[in-house]
């Protein structure tokens, strides 16, 4: 089984609970549930799904601790860290993409360097 196929199947345990939320320290911090492990669970799949990851997902999933708290809490035992860690090498390796206007920022800030 590939990553993404394990992200998929990892995702499809989630019960929409939210006990998870109690515990992560990014959550309070971010303007929605994106920033919480329940949020982050929908993106990665929704990212492996579409095969993109956009401006908020990019953000869901670069501003996760890997703390693996969530994990503890979840009746699932879902491994948010290991999902989140798992589309960031999905994501260095180009097999999810940025969408474009993404890039010609990151590429306009470095030549700005
Ligand atoms: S691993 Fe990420 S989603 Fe889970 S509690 Fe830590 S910061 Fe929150
Ligand atoms: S605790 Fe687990 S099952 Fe419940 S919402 Fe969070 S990730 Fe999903």
């Amino acid at each position: 089984m590939d990553e993404a196929q394990w992200i998929l199947r990892e995702a499809e345990k989630c019960l929409y609970c939210g006990f998870c939320e109690a515990v992560c320290p990014t959550l309070p911090l971010g303007p929605h549930r994106g920033y919480g492990p329940r949020g982050r669970v929908s993106i990665a799949a929704e990212a492996v799904t579409r095969g993109e990851l956009g401006p908020e997902a990019l953000a869901s999933i670069y501003t996760c601790l890997t703390c693996g708290a969530c994990t503890v809490k979840c009746p699932s035992a879902i491994p948010v860290a290991d999902m989140v860690k798992a589309v960031r090498r999905l994501y260095a390796s180009g097999r999810l993409r940025a969408p474009r206007a993404i890039k010609v920022k990151v590429v306009a800030r470095a030549a700005r360097r």
